[in-house]
């Protein structure tokens, strides 16, 4: 690297170099194949990494058998530890049993790596008929807190209680995002999504976040819109919204609704941003154990994924080759996977993408 910046003392020159030498030398990166489709999907975004010549080692590692008491859950240390040298990753879904066992793994990965954001772009696939054609939303989601806190108890027998954390610095650190996500990405508008008329303390904390954050950026539109009215302007005319920015839960419910806009949850990327600047992707979606080892899922959400993953490492012409490979391919119209209305497994799926590279 230092041969490659050479003298150079001007910085875009330099960041050129940088550039020029990480697309030259292969990045080592984490992948969490994970449970039920995660393996089978996770295969398609190697197979097509391969094809397109894209210069990533894969650092592969799967959620151990047994708890592993430095982090309390069945992710291994080596495996944080991997994300946490990295800096880059790619998740596929994991599964977590309902209403008893072990803490989530997701939720381990995202306290423990400090994700704070997760960034959910949706948008209308060209080609792809669904109710709508100019889906363009992006839903940011704090990761961290909220009704995802864990915290829950029996309180007496036949009463539990389950505890809603927002915090100003998370509150701050997630709309923070948000704005500079849009003022970056050429948006012109955001939404904070909420329920402060009900949670006036926690939700009034986050809008009162949000509202400061906004100050800082005249020259993006803000508004305010109450989930449930929110949920309504969705179906009916999504063309409304540009980013919208929200507490945790909201976030994983509004994402999956965004997701039925353009065709359901094989289609919806998302990335997780932490502190220090690490990245993992990972779809939207879950481990969908009803489909998992028939060769059926639809992998463009986790190669959507792996997508941001390339763009976040600035690889933008490796990224943009494969993004247009997927996109034609499902434009085509002869391969697509079952979930859209076709009939191609997993594997011929991934084929055709690779022979549109
Ligand atoms: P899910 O997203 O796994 O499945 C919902 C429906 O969508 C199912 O019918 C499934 O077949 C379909 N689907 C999902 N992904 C698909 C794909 N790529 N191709 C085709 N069809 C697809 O949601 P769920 O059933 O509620 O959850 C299953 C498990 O996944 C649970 O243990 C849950 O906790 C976990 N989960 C994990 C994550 C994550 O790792 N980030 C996210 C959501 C759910």
């Amino acid at each position: 690297l230092r041969r490659a910046l050479g003298s150079h003392s001007n910085p875009s020159t330099a960041f050129e170099a940088v550039r020029a030498f990480s697309s030259a030398t292969t990045i080592r990166a984490t992948l969490f194949p994970g449970d039920g489709i995660g393996p089978e999907i996770a295969e398609s975004v190697k197979q097509v990494f391969r094809e397109a010549d894209v210069p990533i080692e894969w650092e592969e590692h799967y959620v151990g058998d047994q708890i592993d008491p430095r982090t309390q859950s069945f992710l291994t240390w080596e495996s944080l530890e991997s994300v946490r040298r990295n800096g880059v990753g790619l998740k596929g879904p994991m599964a977590t049993p309902i209403g008893k066992g072990h803490r989530s793994l997701n939720l381990t990965l995202r306290k423990e790596l400090n994700l704070y954001a997760n960034v959910r772009p949706c948008y209308s696939l060209p080609g792809y008929k669904t109710r709508y054609d100019d889906v363009n939303l992006i839903t940011i989601r704090e990761n961290t807190e909220g009704e995802y806190s864990g915290l829950e108890h029996q309180v007496v027998r036949g009463v539990v209680e389950s505890l809603k954390i927002i915090t100003r610095q998370a509150s701050l650190r997630v709309a923070e995002y948000a704005f500079h996500y849009a003022k970056t990405h050429g948006r012109e508008r955001v939404s904070a999504i909420h329920k402060a008329n009900i949670m006036q303390k926690t939700d009034g904390l986050f809008l009162k976040c949000c509202r400061e954050v906004a100050e800082k950026y005249p020259e993006i539109k803000y508004e305010e819109v109450v989930i449930d009215n929110c949920c309504m302007m969705l179906v009916k005319n999504p063309a409304l919204f540009d980013v919208l920015v929200m507490p945790n839960l909201y976030g994983d419910i509004i994402s999956d609704l965004c997701a039925g806009l353009i065709g359901g949850l094989g289609l919806t990327p998302s990335c997780n941003i932490g502190e220090g600047g690490i990245a993992l992707a990972e779809a939207v979606h879950g481990s969908a154990p009803d489909i998992a080892g028939k060769n059926l899922a639809n992998p463009t959400a986790l190669l959507l994924s792996s997508v941001t993953m390339l763009r976040h490492l600035e690889l933008h012409d490796k990224a943009t080759r494969i993004q247009d490979a997927i996109l034609n391919t499902i434009a085509e119209g002869k391969y697509r996977t079952a979930d859209l209305g076709g009939s191609s497994s997993t594997s011929d799926f991934t084929r055709a993408i690779c022979d549109h590279l």
